[in-house]
């Protein structure tokens, strides 16, 4: 896609976006709603009008030479939409069979009773779809979608209505079944996590523009602007102003060398980034400040811990431990931060 800008009357809800989908490649579509993931897909799919801008697949210019765009069903793509709905007169085989009409009838059976299978389905292939729940659902408009073997596939929110047990088994299944097909796929989601989980690549959009695709590790390690940080999880904040390459904070001496001496800026520290340990235990050098609280959250325990900077100004701070760690309430403790997990953003930046 190249260029894409889409308007609804006064409302920009796609701008200026250029995007690739490599062949066999998983790129997520991620942002808050209303941000314009939809209708993107929506006009790869061509069920949104092309306003402006280019869209390519395979190498072919989706709109030809004498101005006409090519229709959805000669795209060769798959497409699941939140409210693509079965055929009801249909049963679940013959809905996912559908798109197969090029195989023998044994071969076109076999192939899509493969398909329930690995999305847990089978036993309900004789079913209707007004016999299924909304996750049962959508794991068939999944199947069918993936049916017939599309170059690429065009999913939103393709596992919004299971539950989460159920959503992470037909996820990691998904992946591997997109995996095997070898299709490009263009899946939108507004869960991070599931972004992280399914994509190659990742492309976070706030308000109809793409602010940075990259892939996962780089997306949660290297975020270009405050919002790409906040996205995928909480995060501690501290202001402060860059002098000799560096930004004295709470937590001590943060590098910032690319920015101008005297540059206002924001940092930004995720809580698995501060390692607390219990004084006693500690080295000397570090600021010492205590414990608010610790609660366990499962895999890892959060510590809210105060603290102060030089001038004796009061912090607060989230740290995530793993495991059990749970200190006790105004323990003492000292605060160690893994710079490479703390990210300085000029605060003018922060404040767009
Ligand atoms: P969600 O995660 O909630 O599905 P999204 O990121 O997919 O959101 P879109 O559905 O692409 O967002 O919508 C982008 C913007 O365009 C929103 O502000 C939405 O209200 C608006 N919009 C979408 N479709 C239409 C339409 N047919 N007419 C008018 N406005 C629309």
């Amino acid at each position: 896609m190249e260029g894409i800008c889409h308007d609804f009357g006064n409302l920009r809800a796609v701008d200026r976006v250029t995007l690739d989908v490599q062949p066999g490649e998983v790129v997520c579509l991620l942002g808050p709603s209303g941000c314009g993931k939809s209708t993107l897909l929506r006009i790869a799919a061509s069920l949104e009008e092309l306003q402006q801008g280019r869209v390519f697949i395979n190498g072919e210019d989706m709109r030809s030479a004498s101005g006409r765009l090519v229709p959805p069903e000669q795209r060769n793509v798959g497409l699941m939409f939140q409210d693509s709905a079965l055929f009801p007169h249909l049963s679940v085989l013959d809905n996912v069979s559908f798109g197969l009409g090029r195989l023998a009838g044994a071969e076109r059976r076999k192939r899509a009773l493969e398909l329930l299978e690995t999305l847990g389905m089978a036993a309900y292939a004789d079913r209707y779809p007004h016999m299924l729940s909304g996750g049962q659902q959508q794991r068939v408009a999944l199947a069918r979608a993936l049916a017939p073997g599309p170059g690429l596939m065009l999913l939103d929110e393709p596992f919004s209505a299971l539950d989460a047990r159920l959503r992470d088994r037909i996820r990691d299944d998904t992946l591997h079944l997109l995996k095997k097909a070898g299709a490009g796929t263009l899946l939108v989601t507004h869960d991070p996590e599931e972004a992280m989980f399914m994509a190659d690549r990742i492309a976070l959009m706030k308000d109809g523009r793409v602010l940075q695709m990259d892939r996962p590790v780089d997306l949660y390690c290297r975020p270009k602007d405050p919002f790409v940080a906040t996205f995928f999880g909480e995060v501690n904040r501290m202001e402060g102003v860059v002098h000799n390459g560096a930004v004295d904070t709470p937590l001590g001496q943060v590098e910032a060398r690319e920015l101008p001496e005297g540059t206002p800026v924001l940092v930004m520290v995720r809580p698995e980034a501060i390692r607390v340990v219990v004084v006693g235990q500690a080295h000397k050098g570090h600021r010492k400040s205590h414990v608010i609280m610790s609660r366990l959250l499962g895999r890892n325990s959060m510590v809210h811990i105060c603290l102060h900077d030089r001038d004796n100004r009061e912090f607060h701070m989230h740290s995530t431990m793993p495991g059990v760690f749970l200190p006790q309430e105004n323990q003492q403790v000292e605060l160690h931060l893994d710079q490479s997990q703390a990210f300085v953003f000029p605060l003018e930046a922060a404040n767009d």
